[in-house]
């Protein structure tokens, strides 16, 4: 991929509370205040009471303002002067004799400015401790939350959201695939719907479950759908929402929203993201881990707390880091069970496509299990989106309905971002994107045994991307071999590569190519033992500390570097060599701007591949 240099950040809006606003208000007034009163006082030269009786028997004061014995005045020339006078009446006399304005304020005005900034400071702190207070007390979210639209109410305390069951839709047929984890929640949805079977055969039933999976997978759903079908309300926090500022406010709001469920129970707690709270806790880091430490110990404790089994309350947990979470919380009587929520595989694909697919005009070719074949690697948050932009494309261009194209640009949308109406470029930046893209290709062409089949390359700008390689696994991956990952580092290279030895210039554009093969080559070494430093996991601890020497530190820095050169220097190599297929594309690609694998073989004399197309 080629990129432009235009990484903008995007900062995200700050969230919610009007109370924010406030403060900052409060403080720019206050700032202001100072500004005026300094202001005030700002190119004013100081001269002596001598010197400025002088210049009054001059005719040259124009006006002077006083308060108290300090004098402020302007020459008839407009430069401003302060000075301080004697306490005495005579030199009024002086001055009126000599026909100067004067405006005399009563001595306690003097600073009025200061005064005001000062008075709007102290408001501010005044206004900052009862926030605290107001925290410690529970009482959160400044203005947040309170009762939104619809029954759905948030608790102005614990910051979670609740949902009677009239209010839940989802139920299990609202999750498509994911079996395990279906078989996996039943006993729970069967306790919540009669705990006292449970209690008369004498059976513990766990009381925390944990959801383990990548984002889009349906955590939240499956939760959802868990209370959908044992018919009871259903909590919902973001393990971040526990923390603020303040220490103690977290452990509060978990012991808020436990006495908010266990009134309701039987009730499901979900909290998402646990691992915001439920990182391990610290040895003695002090600052900043103590409130998250508390909260953790509160939730803990909470768990703990409750053994009666006639209103049990369940707390489902997600979070796509398990490995980070704290062995407390995975002992017997808190989160003992936890359940996982893979990325779908072909069948539960197929299942999801086709249940988004409900309700959307579909034409009659689309076989939604090509769809999914194609689709490796998708979440079932993915999927949704693909049938999504899809229907949003056929609309786009008048279509009764949504056909095969449609999802092809749906599919490449999501794999690569939205084609750039904005980017235009120069005749010189083609031809280099067209090679570095070329180089891309080829590097991948030339080592089929390790590598996805090529999907399509493109010139036409895409997000951010000046160009676009794209390649598709051709089938569901676990697992990738030494091999698979250094032809991936080549491939990187190779745009480039191909910069260097087609065109007199070489551009920035190759950024982010680079940081991939750096980070597929450190994953070789300290990860993956795929280097002579061996099987030796080189990971930096929870504290961001390496625990492993300085000169180990050297050892793999030489590896990866010794890894990339070698790379470098073969990436070069194929395309030295296969010079004329790189011409011949990057040629045609000047030409077509976009080229589908099934034409790229033909043209370059080799053997195709399959590959999933989608129709
Ligand atoms: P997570 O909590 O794991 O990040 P979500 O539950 O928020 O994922 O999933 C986001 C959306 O993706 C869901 O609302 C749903 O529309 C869709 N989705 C995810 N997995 C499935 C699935 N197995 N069946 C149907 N829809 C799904
Ligand atoms: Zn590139």
């Amino acid at each position: 991929m080629r990129k432009t240099n235009r990484n903008k950040r995007r900062m995200t809006p700050p969230k919610g509370p009007t109370g924010a606003i406030v403060a900052i208000v409060i403080l720019a007034v206050a700032l202001l205040g100072l500004y005026f009163a300094i202001e005030y006082n700002r190119d004013s030269q100081e001269v002596s009471y001598a010197t400025f009786l002088d210049l009054v028997e001059q005719d040259q004061v124009k006006t002077i303002r006083a308060s108290g014995q300090d004098l402020y005045g302007v020459l008839n020339d407009g430069s401003r002067f302060t000075t301080v006078i004697a306490s005495t009446d005579a030199v009024w006399e002086v001055l009126r004799d000599h026909n100067v304005d004067m405006i005399l304020d009563s001595p306690s005005s003097q600073f009025s400015l200061w005064y005001l900034a000062l008075l709007l400071s102290l408001l501010f702190m005044v206004w900052m401790g009862w926030m605290f207070l107001r925290q410690l007390r529970g009482g959160g979210g400044s203005g947040g939350g309170g009762g939104g639209p619809g029954n759905i109410f948030s608790m102005g305390k614990s910051k979670a959201k609740m949902f009677l069951p009239s209010e839940i839709k989802e139920s299990f047929e609202s999750v498509a695939g994911a079996e395990e984890a279906k078989e996996d929640l039943k006993d729970i949805i069967d306790f919540l719907k009669d705990p006292k079977k449970f209690e008369e055969i004498g059976a513990e039933v766990t009381r925390g479950i944990l959801l383990i999976g990548e984002p889009g997978n349906g955590k939240t759903l499956l939760a959802r759908a868990v209370a959908g079908e044992a018919n009871c309300p259903f909590f919902t926090i973001s393990g971040s929402d526990f923390i603020e500022v303040f220490v103690g406010v977290g452990a509060s709001r978990v012991r808020d929203l436990f006495n908010q469920a266990r009134a309701h129970a039987p009730a499901i707690i979900f909290i998402d993201e646990i691992d915001a709270v439920g990182r391990h806790r610290g040895k003695g880091t002090g600052g900043g881990h103590d409130e998250r430490e508390q909260t953790l110990n509160q939730l803990l404790t909470e768990m703990d707390g409750f053994k009666v089994h006639d209103k049990p309350v369940i707390i489902i947990a997600a979070t796509n880091r398990p490995d980070v979470l704290d062995k407390a919380l995975l002992r017997p009587g808190r989160f003992d069970r936890t359940v996982n929520v893979p990325y779908p595989d072909l069948i539960s694909r197929e299942e999801i496509l086709k249940l988004h697919a409900k309700g959307v005009k579909i034409s009659p070719d689309v076989d939604m299990e090509k769809i999914a074949r194609g689709t490796p690697g998708f979440s079932g948050a993915s999927l949704k989106n693909l049938i999504n932009e899809a229907a949003i494309h056929a609309s786009k261009q008048d279509k009764k309905i949504v056909d095969v194209d449609d999802f092809e640009e749906a599919r490449d949308k999501i794999l690569l971002g939205k084609a750039s109406k904005t980017i235009r470029l120069t005749e010189e930046d083609r031809k280099i994107t067209a090679y570095h893209e070329a180089g891309h290709a080829l590097v991948r062409l030339m080592r089929p045994k390790t590598s996805d089949p090529l999907h399509k390359v493109t010139i036409v700008p895409r997000g951010k991307a000046l160009g676009v390689t794209a390649w598709l696994p051709e089938r569901e991956k676990y697992n990738e071999t030494e091999h698979e990952l250094y032809t991936s580092i080549l491939s990187a290279l190779g745009g480039r590569v191909a910069e260097e030895i087609a065109c007199d210039a070489i551009t920035t554009g190759a950024y982010s190519d680079f940081q991939a093969a750096n980070d597929i080559a450190y994953r070789m070494v300290c990860f993956y033992g795929m280097s002579p430093l061996g099987p030796v996991i080189y990971q930096l601890n929870d504290y961001g500390q390496r625990w492993y020497s300085e000169d180990t530190s050297k050892k793999i820095d030489e590896q990866i570097r010794v890894l990339l050169d070698r790379a470098h220097n073969e990436t070069k190599e194929i395309l030295v060599s296969n010079r004329d297929k790189l011409n011949k594309l990057a040629d045609a690609l000047l030409d077509k701007e976009t080229m589908y694998a099934k034409e790229i073989y033909p043209l370059l004399g080799i053997e195709p591949r399959q590959e999933h197309s989608l129709s």
